[in-house]
């Protein structure tokens, strides 16, 4: 099995923390290159049976410039060149405006969404039941993982559902 998956996520909620551990394990290609015009890799995820593709996708920010304007147009595009989209969030802080302005876009395209809820480790688990609820009401998620990115809780989880995509 084989595809591209994109990560999203405001700034701080640990993208690059969730790459790195995937690195540390099994990652065997690291670059910046551009790997089209919108999206760019982060990562890819290689066992005997599966390849995964991790790619940044820029212009579902908010646009902070007339670049990132310009961008913004290519957000849905880009959304469609892959198999699923890890929505990352920081479950420690819960749904804020940047989250809002992300589920917006995810709206646009029939791409599956992945809610990921990061730092789990800094969480009361009574918390995350309402917060799931809060983020259910603005849009259908495919599947709902929470993890800990930093602590390496529950990847092997979100890996395996990542593959039924694929
Ligand atoms: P990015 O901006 O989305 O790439 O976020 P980073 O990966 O740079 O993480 C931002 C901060 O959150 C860093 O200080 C990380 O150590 C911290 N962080 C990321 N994941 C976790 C987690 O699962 N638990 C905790 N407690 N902190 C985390
Ligand atoms: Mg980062």
């Amino acid at each position: 099995k084989s595809g591209f998956v994109a990560i999203i996520g405001r700034p701080n909620v640990g993208k690059s923390t969730l790459m790195n551990h995937l690195i540390g394990q099994k990652i065997a290609i690291m670059s910046d290159k551009p790997q089209t015009t919108r999206n760019k890799i982060h990562g890819v995820y290689t066992t005997n049976d599966t390849q995964i593709v991790f790619l940044d996708t820029p212009g579902i920010h908010k646009p902070q410039s007339k670049l990132g304007n310009y961008m913004m147009q290519t957000a849905e595009s880009a959304l469609k060149e892959v198999e699923a989209a890890l929505f990352l969030i920081d479950a420690s802080e819960g749904l804020g405006g940047g989250d809002r302005f992300i589920i917006e876009q995810l709206k646009k395209v029939k791409t599956p969404v992945f809610l990921v809820m990061n730092k789990i480790d800094k969480v009361e688990p009574e918390q995350l039941l309402p917060m799931i609820t809060q983020y259910n009401e603005l849009h259908e998620f495919a599947e709902i993982i929470p993890i800990s990115a930093l602590k390496g809780n529950n990847i092997e989880t979100l890996l395996e559902q990542i593959s039924r995509y694929l």
